[in-house]
C-alpha cells in the first residue's frame, strides 16, 4: 500500500493535489474537512457539533474526529491500493492513532508531503477561493488568520513526529498547480523504485 499525507497550512493546496494525486496512484483521497462539511449539510449530529469549531476556525475535537476517521479507513481497508490524507492528522494525538489504526491493518504512512506557503499568500487564496466555496470560514480574514495560527500552535508540530522516521518532505508551494503537481509525483513515484 501506499498511504500519504498532504501537510501544510489552510489554504495551502492540499485539497486540488490530494485529489490529483489519488487519481495518478489509485489512492483514496480522504478529507477530514469534507467528511465535517458532508455532515453539516445533511445536519447530522456529528455535523452539528463540528460546525461549533469549523465556524470559529478552530480544530474539532480529536476524539470526534479520530473516530470519524476511524470509521472511514475500515470502510475502505482492503479495497483500495492505500489512502491521501488531507488535512488529517492535525493534532499529535490524531498522529499517533492513524499510526496505530493503520498499523492494525498492517500498514503504516509511506511519506508526507507538507508544502511550504506564507501567511499572506494564505489569506489572498482563500479570500479568493470564498467567491466560489461556500464555506463560512473562508470569508472573514480574522477566521482565516485564526485558522493559521491553529495550524501553527497545533498542527505544524506534527511533522516532527513524522521526520523522526525520515518521512517528511517539504516542498515549495507557491507556483502553478501542474508545476506543483508535477513535484509531488516524482516524490511518490521514487517509492516504486
Ligand atoms: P479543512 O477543509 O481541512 O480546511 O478543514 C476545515 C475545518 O474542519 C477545520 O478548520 C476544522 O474546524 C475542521 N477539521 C478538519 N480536519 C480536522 C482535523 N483533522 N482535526 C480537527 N478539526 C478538523
Amino acid at each position: 500500500m501506499i498511504n500519504l499525507i498532504l501537510f501544510g497550512p489552510p489554504g495551502s493546496g492540499k485539497g486540488t493535489q490530494a485529489a490529483k494525486l489519488a487519481q495518478e496512484f489509485n489512492l483514496l483521497h480522504i478529507s477530514t474537512g469534507d467528511l465535517f462539511r458532508s455532515e453539516l449539510k445533511n445536519e447530522t449530529p456529528l455535523g452539528v457539533e463540528a460546525r461549533k469549531y469549523m465556524d470559529k476556525g478552530e480544530l474539532v475535537p480529536d476524539e470526534v474526529t479520530i473516530g470519524m476517521l476511524s470509521n472511514k479507513l475500515d470502510e475502505y481497508a482492503g479495497k483500495v491500493d492505500g489512502f491521501i490524507f488531507d488535512g488529517f492528522p492535525r493534532t499529535q494525538p490524531q498522529a499517533e492513532a492513524l499510526d496505530k489504526l493503520l498499523d492494525l491493518k498492517n500498514t503504516g504512512i509511506s511519506l508526507v508531503l507538507a508544502l511550504e506557503v506564507p501567511e499572506d499568500e494564505i489569506v489572498t487564496r482563500i479570500i479568493e477561493r470564498s467567491k466560489t466555496s461556500e464555506r463560512a470560514d473562508d470569508k472573514d480574514p480574522e477566521i482565516i488568520r485564526n485558522r493559521f495560527r491553529v495550524y501553527l500552535k497545533e498542527t505544524a508540530q506534527v511533522a516532527d513526529h513524522y521526520k523522526k522516521s525520515n518521512k517528511v518532505v517539504s516542498l515549495n508551494g507557491v507556483g502553478t498547480i501542474d508545476e506543483i503537481f508535477g513535484a509531488l509525483r516524482s516524490e511518490v513515484s521514487k517509492l516504486k523504485k
